[in-house]
């Protein structure tokens, strides 16, 4: 009997298998779960998704912008139609132009903070709205975040900001949709981990020399660590959690020197 037997959920935010979402999927997988997986339009980013997904029986593979409202509402409708009402989504998705996140924050201009916001914090809020129709009562959603969001990481920037959005933005759904559908909405705060996005952070590398010397497990996190908690928050292993921001990071969160 695996923990997530019987539950199929849509996963966004894989675009390799680096990817946290791709771990969290592993997980998920791996307790029995049927998933669905987006891709970015582009056919390059499809095929990447398609050898990761379809290895382990990927129920759909659609693409999703989620720039688009569109393009939301039809990959939550494909996912239906192939999975039914679904029992989890996964939101691991971020993007803010690599200029501005290498700039001094003050610099940022209009333009570059206002699609940051658009892609990385307003989508989840996006993704709950087009996707509530087809979550079934009891649903769980998790979303990836950093802690960028509460303390100034140098060379984060935006990013920290949208963050900010973002774990707000759960607290808020969390008290609503669990009001009107019992549905929990969570997220997981990473430590820094190398993909494709945490590249275009500048100083990552020295993110990553950082936690092994203050965190007090003395190291990075392992990838499949956020894939473990992650697929935690979406089993009935945490009926009793919502609204919540949990760490894995090794515990660098609570040093304060
Ligand atoms: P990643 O590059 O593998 O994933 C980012 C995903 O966002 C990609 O799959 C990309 O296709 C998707 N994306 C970007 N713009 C999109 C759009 N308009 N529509 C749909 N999808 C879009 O990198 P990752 O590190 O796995 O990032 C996943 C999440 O984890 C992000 O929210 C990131 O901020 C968060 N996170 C990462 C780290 C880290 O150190 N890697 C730490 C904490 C939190």
């Amino acid at each position: 009997m695996g923990l997530m037997d019987g539950k199929s959920g849509l996963i966004f935010g894989v675009a390799n298998d680096h990817s946290l979402a791709w771990h969290i999927a592993d997980n998920l997988h791996r307790e029995g779960a049927k998933l669905g997986f987006t891709h970015l339009p582009p056919p390059k980013m499809e095929n990447r998704v398609r050898k990761l997904a379809e290895p382990i029986g990927a129920k759909c593979i659609v693409p999703c912008d989620v720039a688009d409202e569109d393009s939301i509402a039809a990959a939550f409708h494909q996912a239906r139609e192939t999975m039914g009402p679904l029992d989890f989504f996964v939101h691991a998705i971020a993007f803010a132009n690599r200029d501005a996140l290498a700039e001094p924050f003050y610099k940022t201009s209009r333009e570059d903070f206002l699609q940051a916001m658009h892609i990385s914090a307003y989508s989840l809020v996006a993704l709950c709205r087009i996707g509530l129709e087809h979550m079934r009562e009891g649903a769980s959603i998790v979303a990836l975040t950093y802690f960028g969001s509460e303390k100034v990481i140098p060379g984060y920037n935006i990013m920290g900001v949208c963050k900010a959005a973002l774990e707000s933005s759960v607290r808020y759904l969390a008290a609503e949709l669990g009001r009107e559908k019992k549905i929990r909405v969570n997220a997981v705060s990473a430590g820094p981990v190398r993909t494709l996005s945490a590249m275009g952070v500048s100083g990552f590398s020295k993110m990553l020399d950082h936690y092994p010397e203050k965190a007090p497990l003395a190291r990075n996190i392992e990838p499949d660590e956020v894939g473990k908690a992650g697929m935690y928050l979406l089993s009935d292993l945490s009926s009793g959690v919502t609204g919540e921001v949990h760490y894995v990071d090794a515990g660098y969160n609570i040093i304060g020197w």
